[in-house]
């Protein structure tokens, strides 16, 4: 059984004023307010998720508030991620924790489960890096963004997943979300920045220990240790823990202070890898493919070689939907040749993008003194201003693409573009500027730093140019 913690009062820690402190104990005290909330999620997801597969798919004069395929569609891809992207950004993974409909159902199996222990190879963390790698290729191989079967079976897949590891492993626990969640990685890097995190305060849990104070436990669903908790990375800020100990808090804080202060003190290549190759590489490939005249003419030239040597057959087979899109009522087939060489684009930008970013990360590395993967790691974590920036512009292509389909024209948009690449360049490059400090005193080293870090944002900004303004 969960219970609850006892609310302590400190008064010299807990400002009468503080309205950040109040939301987060005004959360734990509503978590059963919270649970209605996400059930409600959990239907609307559900609704959304599967009705459209049972309906014909929508003509061209079909709008996204005559039809509900399209304001399904619009609702997954054109409001739901750029929002969450945007709102973890802002507060935390306040999505994962109150909204989460995946989350909701793998906490409530997890009640009534088998409650396993998480078997080791699980808490391997490269999973959620590889599950975003996947996810994406899968996701552009079957179209996702235009069709509700692949919606269903990728999302749908990855909540009965959630639901089948809840029902297994931990009891009340989201085993899923903290070891295997496709987006926990994409969503822990988001959280880094945000201005708002719970904050434990060490000599007030001591301070609580000594004065033989023995509080009821909290269910930290995503089994985070928050006694040593230093980022907002793996907590959903579900608000459980608010006052525990009279030693956490819901806080304000720098958003510059968890990648400066914190993100530096243990190595993660994991995160590396995803912000680099992930966030920077494929994800800039999969919004690119279908626009870049680079896969036209690798297309064109690859075909002409095949019809040279009387190899016709990848030209003309196609594959099931789930494997290839795969809809002749739309005109909208891929052939094997499509697929291969979308998988193809992808994985080249990817490892092309990346490989250039880890080379300048490299050379900033040097530049800063003797090699140390640490020091490494730690500079490739200011890059994550502009890989996120990077991927929500993208998914807001989406937002403007659906809704020009329906003759609404956003405003501002090309502006809006160029501002929030330019200030998370900006960004990025002021955060790298102040870990440089950590390493080196010599403002030469320093400078010398920032420069190949900014080289590597160049790579990145080159390719959201590309994809916005040339193609
Ligand atoms: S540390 Fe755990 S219990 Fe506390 S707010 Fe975060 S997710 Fe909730």
């Amino acid at each position: 059984m969960t219970i609850r913690a006892a609310p302590q009062r400190h008064a010299q820690f807990v400002p009468a004023h503080d309205i950040w402190q109040r939301l987060g104990d005004w959360l734990r005290d509503h978590q059963g307010s919270i649970r209605t909330v996400q059930w409600i999620v959990v239907l609307f997801y559900v609704v959304l998720l599967i009705v459209p597969v049972f309906l014909p798919l929508p003509d061209h004069t079909a709008y996204l508030w005559t039809n509900f395929t399209r304001f399904a569609q619009f609702v997954f891809w054109g409001v739901w991620w750029p929002l969450v992207l945007l709102s973890t950004a802002l507060v935390g993974r306040m999505w994962c924790g109150i909204l989460c409909p995946e989350g909701a159902i793998t906490e409530f199996v997890s009640g009534r489960g088998r409650g396993r222990a998480t078997p080791r190879w699980m808490t391997w963390p490269g999973w959620p890096t590889i599950a975003f790698a996947c996810t994406t290729l899968y996701g552009q191989m079957t179209s996702i963004y235009q069709y509700p079967r692949p919606t269903l079976l990728i999302l749908g897949g990855s909540t009965l997943a959630a639901a089948v590891i809840g029902y297994l492993y931990g009891r009340n626990k989201r085993v899923w979300c903290r070891y295997l969640c496709p987006v926990s990685g994409v969503f822990g890097l988001l959280a880094k920045l945000a201005p708002l995190h719970f904050r434990v305060d060490p000599p007030l849990w001591q301070q609580s220990q000594l004065s033989g104070i023995k509080p009821g436990a909290v269910n930290c669903a995503p089994l985070v240790p928050f006694r040593t908790m230093r980022g907002a990375t793996d907590c959903h800020m579900c608000g459980r823990c608010s006052d525990f100990r009279g030693a956490i808090r819901l806080a304000r804080r720098s958003p510059n202070h968890e990648i400066v202060h914190v993100a530096g003190s243990v190595a993660k290549p994991w995160e590396t890898m995803l912000i680099v190759f992930g966030l920077m590489g494929l994800a800039v490939g999969a919004f690119q493919w279908s626009v870049s005249p680079w896969f036209v003419a690798a297309k064109l030239w690859l075909a002409e070689r095949l019809v040279e040597s009387g190899v016709t057959w990848p030209l003309e087979a196609t594959a099931p939907w789930w494997l290839l899109t795969n809809y002749p009522q739309r005109s909208d087939v891929m052939t094997l040749l499509d697929g291969v060489l979308l998988v193809a684009y992808m994985l080249t930008i990817a490892l092309a993008c990346g490989a250039l970013t880890v080379s300048m990360l490299a050379f900033a590395t040097r530049s800063l003194g003797s090699w140390q993967p640490a020091r490494f790691h730690h500079l490739a974590q200011a890059l994550i201003p502009l890989a996120g920036a990077g991927v929500f512009l993208g998914l807001f292509s989406l937002t403007i693409s659906q809704l020009h389909s329906d003759g609404i024209e956003l405003p501002f948009v090309i502006p809006l573009r160029a501002t929030m690449l330019v200030l998370a360049t900006f960004w990025s490059g002021m955060l790298c500027w102040q870990v440089t400090g950590l390493y080196s005193w010599q403002p030469g080293r320093r400078v010398l730093a920032v420069f190949f870090v900014g080289l590597a944002m160049i790579v990145t900004d080159a390719g959201w140019l590309l994809l916005f303004w040339i193609w």
